[in-house]
Formats: structure tokens, sequence, C-alpha cells
């Protein structure tokens, strides 16, 4: 798989990745968040596709996101 979503463990807004990187920074508060430490929430070769996950990842982050992996995972 070539990307990922993950969450930001410093403002928990959800990014996507390329996961062949060891790390990704956060454009938000411009974290370097080491991809090996936090969870990949979903994985796809097609970045269309998890832009649109992403929306919905982001949409449901109001404490539903634990609801939300499990619907993909
Ligand atoms: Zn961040």
């Amino acid at each position: 798989m070539k990307y990922g979503i993950i969450i930001c463990p410093k403002c928990t807004k959800a990014k996507i990745c390329e996961l062949h990187f060891k790390t990704t920074r956060c454009f938000r508060c411009n974290k370097v968040i080491k991809l090996k430490e936090i969870r990949i929430l979903y994985k796809d070769n097609s970045k269309e596709n998890l832009q649109h996950i992403l929306g919905l990842v982001n949409a449901e982050m109001d404490g539903k996101l634990d609801e939300f992996t499990k619907l993909i995972n």
C-alpha cells in the first residue's frame, strides 16, 4: 500500500501520508510524526479513495473515532 491515513498525536487531526517514508510532518501543527509509532487507520494505493475516507474521518472525529475505525478495519 502506498498511502495511509494517520491521526496526528499532537493536534489529533487526520491526514494522508506516504507509507514509504519513515516520518511525515503534520501540515497543521508542524509536528514530525514517526509512522512506526502510531496506528495507520487505513491503507490504500489510491490517494483519491483516501481523500474520501479522510473527509469521513475528520467528520467523525468528535468522539466517534473508535466507532469509525471499527467500521473501516
Ligand atoms: Zn498535527
